[in-house]
């Protein structure tokens, strides 16, 4: 028997449709050969299976990307198809949320055209974050989707080595699985689905469950990217499996228990107005509190240059506090030129979300300058708040992100981030978080977004109305 060829290629990000930048190559970073397999420690398991590195592409969350982008690396992806084929199998490490310009589905795209190279032979897996959307498009093309069951994601790579594993198996043991699709006419952000929190803690508790019946050999629910205007975007349960009843059940009992508790669905921390926010961690006698700056959350897809919380803590003069962050080129570069130490007047963000910020003037003392993986970092207190900025977004959710800045997280009173739910790190030194609902793209009340695209009815902007799950199955043709 030949040796299993199996390619690996992906392409991931989390596309806001609502946001004014466009993502180009430049926003990716981009994996192939060596570097790319050293990002999957567990493919060593594999011993009598030959991996073909092809291209990994992941960016943070940022606006629709660019058809240009799109195709250079979908080129490049399929040539390499082409070029080291044939093969029994492809994992597509893939984060399911992709929108691009003049594509309405832009995974079912992709997974078509990684279809027609390698054949209806061929096996596709692929590994989903929980904040992907998916379509029945999709599933068509796929033999295989696994996706987070956590939310902040601490399972990242035990999902991919999941998809890996059942696409091994299944290409072991020559099953061609039949899938189940049931998607759920539900929106919720992530802030309001978490994992770690009731309800979504149980719902994904009850996960594990229905892989265990036989004939299943995994089912996953996804909550959805809810900032993005697309027909396909909601909640689903996907499974996948041997037979095909038993798959269609186990999708349709997900789907079901995530509908049965869609009115608890909550934040999982106060959520309040900007100033509500400030005032509250004003008066908190236990520190750091941490403020989620939830309308320009970067890793939803905001732009993260609204400047409006900054301006309303100067407005109520508190005693200290950090902005983390506002990218804004220009003034990190007028930072640079004033050096450390230096006192400057210049405009902050309002740049690039111009409907929802405007340039904030601020006199201020530069503190640090820093070049961190070839983005370039100021810290520039203004009054008794220091800013961070970037020149290229990022989104802080390490302390070692604030440490190398000169900042301890632990030792300020109140840190405003351009998150929604805080991420483990910083959960795991604040006293307290709240979820300023502030003004930009990425609001985490849904019932506040303007959709022309999404189906409806959904819940929660349609409340009254009835649903039962009904599993889309399908079988692929097969060897
Ligand atoms: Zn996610």
């Amino acid at each position: 028997m030949c040796a299993t060829k199996i390619a690996i290629a992906g392409i991931a990000i989390e596309s806001c449709t609502f946001s004014p930048l466009l993502t180009t190559l430049d926003d990716f970073t981009l994996w192939r050969g060596n570097d790319l397999l050293a990002r999957y420690p567990f493919l060593a398991a594999y011993a009598d299976v030959t991996f073909v590195p092809l291209l990994a592409a992941r960016a943070l969350p940022g606006g629709v990307v660019s058809h240009a982008a799109y195709r250079q690396m979908t080129d490049e992806i399929l040539q390499g198809l082409v070029r080291h084929g044939p093969f029994q199998g492809v994992y597509l490490d893939m984060h399911g949320a992709t929108a691009v310009e003049g594509l309405d589905d832009a995974e079912a795209d992709f997974f078509a055209a990684v279809r027609a190279v390698v054949g209806r032979e061929a096996l596709l897996s692929a590994s989903y974050d929980l904040h992907g959307n998916v379509s029945e498009q999709i599933m068509r093309e796929l033999d295989l989707l696994t996706a987070y069951r956590t939310a902040p994601h601490t399972d990242v790579e035990a999902t991919r080595a999941r998809a890996v594993r059942l696409l091994v198996d299944c290409l072991r043991e020559g099953i061609r699985p039949h899938t189940a699709f049931v998607p759920i006419p539900a929106l919720f952000s992530g802030e309001q689905t978490m994992t770690t929190v009731e309800p979504g803690h149980g719902v994904y508790a009850g996960v594990e469950a229905q892989v265990q019946p036989p004939g299943v050999l995994d089912a996953s629910l996804l909550v959805g990217y809810v900032w993005a205007d697309q027909p396909r975007v909601g909640a689903s349960a996907v499974a996948c499996g041997t037979d095909a009843a038993a798959t269609g059940a186990a999708a349709a009992t997900l789907a079901q228990s995530y509908w049965d508790v869609r009115e608890f669905f909550t934040f999982p921390m106060p959520a309040a107005s900007v100033d509500r926010c400030i005032e509250q961690a004003m008066q908190a006698t236990e520190v750091p509190v941490f403020i989620s700056d939830a309308g320009d959350n970067v890793t939803a897809g905001a732009p993260g240059d609204v400047p409006y919380v900054l301006e309303r803590l100067l407005a109520h003069g508190v005693a200290r506090a950090v902005v983390a962050s506002l990218v804004d080129a220009t003034a990190v570069a007028a930072c640079e030129a004033a050096g450390v130490g230096g006192q400057i007047t210049i405009t902050l963000g309002g740049k690039l979300d111009r409907a929802n910020g405007r340039p904030l003037q601020v006199t201020g003392k530069v503190e640090a300058c820093a070049v961190v993986d070839g983005n370039h970092h100021a810290v520039l207190r203004v009054g008794d708040v220091a800013v961070i900025l970037t020149a290229q977004r990022e989104a802080f959710t390490m302390l070692e992100q604030f440490r190398r800045l000169g900042i301890e997280p632990a030792q300020e009173p109140m840190i405003v981030v351009k998150l929604g739910y805080l991420f483990p790190e910083l959960q795991g030194v604040a006293a307290q978080s709240l979820l300023a609902l502030s003004p930009g793209i990425v609001n985490p009340d849904v019932t506040a977004l303007v959709y022309q695209h999404v189906r409806r009815p959904s819940f929660p902007l349609d409340r009254d109305m009835a649903w039962q799950p009904a599993p889309r199955l399908i079988t692929l043709d097969g060897p």
